[in-house]
């Protein structure tokens, strides 16, 4: 392999190769619409384009491709050869700056929410200079925003774009009452991501991986994750080589992968990124999550980023670590040696409580698949009720605060190892509560109901959006006021007393919690049916409007998008479980019943003089269920039916929640039943013992 430090970035079109191939005059232009993110000048465009295309070309590309991220979650690409027919019956490679700044891809078959008809199903892309081009499998990638004709926002880039400049914007004016001036304020994130490795070849005897993501079936087996003896353990060789190509190719596209482990359940891994700006963070996740599934295929291995592919096992999620930074390379959310006397921090900290606290619901809407709603409330994960830790030394300054005392000052404690040879460690002053949804680590908070299949976008958009809200609120009364001091203070006291219910440190996976958390009236929206109308609110509407993120019409069309995909999800589920149960296992378990029965009315026919009780139970009990089964794929085949009735999109994913999910269930549990009975030569599909204990 290369040397790490030649391979990074060497897919990228960065500032290195961009100071490199372009003339001063247009680098420097560059840069500076870049820094300020405006629109680029046709001569600039024409010069950085062809620069981009030679580039490109020598990377081996050729073609390239407006990349960008369609409401699907995913990301969408339609690739152009660079050809142009030249004169003499050959071609010449040809890239403009009109291609590279815009382009029109016919866009009537992504996701809208009825924002666009069919008529007008031209959509634009256009180029986010901020995130720099890329080649990937001979293709020049640049990422753009999509909007529609009547220009409506139809993707996930724009919004968040949005709100980072919303945050920068109020960030600045708190900055500048403290008397610093910073040109630019960014959120910076770190997703960790989640996801489980397993045999391609049994992978592809289950249909229920391949539809949907997850197993819907599946005995539990005798062995789960209770040794806990896979986190952090010794990496399976065939995973191993993954990991390490993995990594060189996320190296390759410039993309901080950094660190790679065994996580709790069985056949499951993550890897963690360094942070960098959100959008770039964004951009960086998707493409992982991508080259995941593709480096896995090459390894005879199966990538399964779905939140729970097994039940009974840990589900996958991803964990956005999340930041404020200025221009100045200043961390906001860095508490400093003193943090009882950092007033900015201490404002900045109360500003993200308060924003958490009343935009709960949101950041909750901004979690919420099909998928995530196995995990979240599960042993594993948090529950879907929206709570901050914030460490027992920052809960008891802002304790202090509250009462009017004088905060105590803060006193590292170190870790006694009890060896004399062992250094001294100072303890984490936050110590870390991994129950909490939503945790302050040392600098930064950690969001932790992100589900691992989604865009991380969402999520963001929320946050950024939410905090940008409460520092405007903040800077307006701040800026009035006739004594900063004074008024800061003020400010701060306010905000604990009326904000603190959201904050618990204890631990958020006990039935207590729940019962404590509904007495301080924090929401318990359970599944992404509860959760999700919660975005179209007066309340919500109202915040992305005003910070310019989303119109009324953009909301509400997310909103049903969401809303639809979540039924899309469950009846696909469905129909494939009614697949694999009328063809699969219906069949087997009949040929099973055909030789228990055979054997026993041989042996009842010989009349010989040996009990057949247990034989006898036996084949009932095998009966019973497989009239059982029977029984509920009917019912789950007519409640299928039923759907049909429901036009909303409310009314409909209800539906599907309250009565297809648990038919689905049902159905399930006497699957599952069947599979320890019946012999293992007869059952249709590899288990979980074969799925989760590969070698
Ligand atoms: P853990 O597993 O203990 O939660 P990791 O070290 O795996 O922590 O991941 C922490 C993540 O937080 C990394 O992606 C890291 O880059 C990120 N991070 C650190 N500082 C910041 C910051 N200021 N803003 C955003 N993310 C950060
Ligand atoms: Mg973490």
């Amino acid at each position: 392999m290369a040397a790490v430090k030649e391979i990074f970035g060497s897919s990228v079109f960065n500032e290195t190769v961009m100071q490199a191939r372009l003339p001063k005059s247009i680098f420097k232009s560059l840069k500076k619409t870049i820094a300020e993110g405006r629109e680029l000048a046709p001569e600039v465009a024409d010069v950085v384009a062809s620069a981009m295309k030679d580039w490109a070309i020598e990377k081996g590309a050729t073609h390239y491709t407006h990349w960008f991220q369609p409401m699907t979650g995913i990301t969408a690409e339609k690739h152009d050869a660079f050809i142009a027919p030249a004169a003499d019956g050959k071609v010449v490679m040809e890239f403009s700056g009109k291609e590279l700044i815009k382009g029109e891809p016919d866009a009537s078959s992504f996701p809208s929410g009825g924002l666009r008809a069919t008529f007008e199903a031209r959509g634009y892309t256009t180029w986010d200079p901020t995130a720099y081009a890329f080649v990937k499998e001979g293709t020049l990638c640049i990422p753009t925003a999509f909007c529609s004709y009547g220009g409506e926002v139809l993707d996930k880039k724009t919004p968040l774009l949005r709100s980072m400049e919303a945050i920068n914007v109020q960030a600045i004016r708190i900055l500048k009452l403290f008397g610093k001036s910073v040109t630019r304020v960014t959120t910076t994130v770190g997703p960790e991501q989640e996801y489980f490795l397993i045999d391609k070849e049994v992978y592809k005897k289950r249909k229920d991986l391949i539809l949907t993501g997850r197993t819907l079936f599946g005995a539990k087996p005798a062995k789960g994750q209770e040794l806990e003896d896979h986190y952090f353990g010794n990496l399976r060789q065939r995973v191993s080589d993954y990991m390490k190509e993995l990594d060189e190719e996320l190296w390759k596209l410039g993309i901080l992968a950094k660190t790679k482990h065994n996580e709790v359940a069985p056949a499951q891994h993550e890897l963690a990124p360094i942070f960098t700006t959100t959008n770039i963070a964004t951009d960086h996740n998707q493409l992982t999550m991508e080259l995941m599934k593709k480096i896995a295929d090459k390894h005879g291995l199966a990538c399964l980023l779905h939140e729970k592919p097994f039940a009974g096992v840990n589900g996958s999620g991803k964990h956005n670590n999340w930041s404020i930074s200025t221009s100045a390379g200043e961390n906001l959310l860095e508490p400093g040696k003193s943090p009882k006397d950092n007033t900015q921090f201490l404002l900045i900290l109360t500003a993200v409580i308060k924003a958490v606290d009343e935009y709960a619901d949101l950041l909750r809407v901004s979690v919420a698949s099909a998928g995530n709603d196995h995990r979240l409330g599960a042993n594993e994960a948090p529950p879907a009720i929206v709570s901050m830790f914030v460490g027992d030394e920052l809960a008891s300054i802002l304790e202090a605060i509250e009462k009017g005392e004088e905060a105590q000052a803060t006193i590292k404690a170190f870790l006694e190892t009890g060896v004399a040879a062992l250094p001294k460690l100072p303890k984490d002053t936050t110590d870390r509560n991994r129950t909490s949804p939503f945790a302050f680590t040392g600098n930064k908070f950690e969001f932790r109901m992100l589900g691992s299949a989604n865009s991380i976008s969402g999520a963001n958009i929320v946050l950024n959006t939410a905090v940008a809200e409460i520092l405007e609120q903040f800077a307006d009364r701040l800026e009035a006021a006739e004594d900063f001091g004074k008024e800061v203070a003020v400010l701060v006291k306010e905000t604990i007393t009326n904000h603190k219910r959201i904050i618990f440190n204890g631990n958020n996976y006990s039935e207590e919690w729940v019962e404590e958390a509904a007495r301080r009236g924090l929401a318990n929206l359970k599944t992404s049916v509860d959760a999700l109308p919660t975005f179209a609110s007066e309340k919500s509407i109202a915040l992305f409007e005003k910070h310019g993120i989303f119109s009324k019409a953009e909301v509400e069309s997310r909103c049903e998008i969401m809303l639809e995909g979540y039924s899309k999800t469950i009846n696909i589920e469905a129909l494939t479980m009614l697949d694999m149960a009328k063809k699969d296992i219906l069949p087997a378990v009949i040929k099973y019943n055909q030789e228990v029965f055979t054997t026993l009315k041989l042996k009842k026919d010989l009349d010989l003089n040996i009990s057949l009780e247990k034989e006898t139970a036996y084949a009932t009990k095998l009966s019973n269920l497989t009239e059982s089964l029977m029984s509920k794929i009917d019912e789950l085949d007519n409640i299928l039916l039923e759907t049909k009735n429901y036009e909303d999109a409310v009314e409909l994913a209800k539906f599907f929640r309250e009565y297809v999910f648990e038919a689905m269930q049902t159905l399930r549990v006497v699957a599952d039943e069947l599979e320890t009975i019946v012999s293992a030569a007869n059952w249709p599909f590899p288990t979980y013992v074969d799925l989760l204990f590969y070698v």
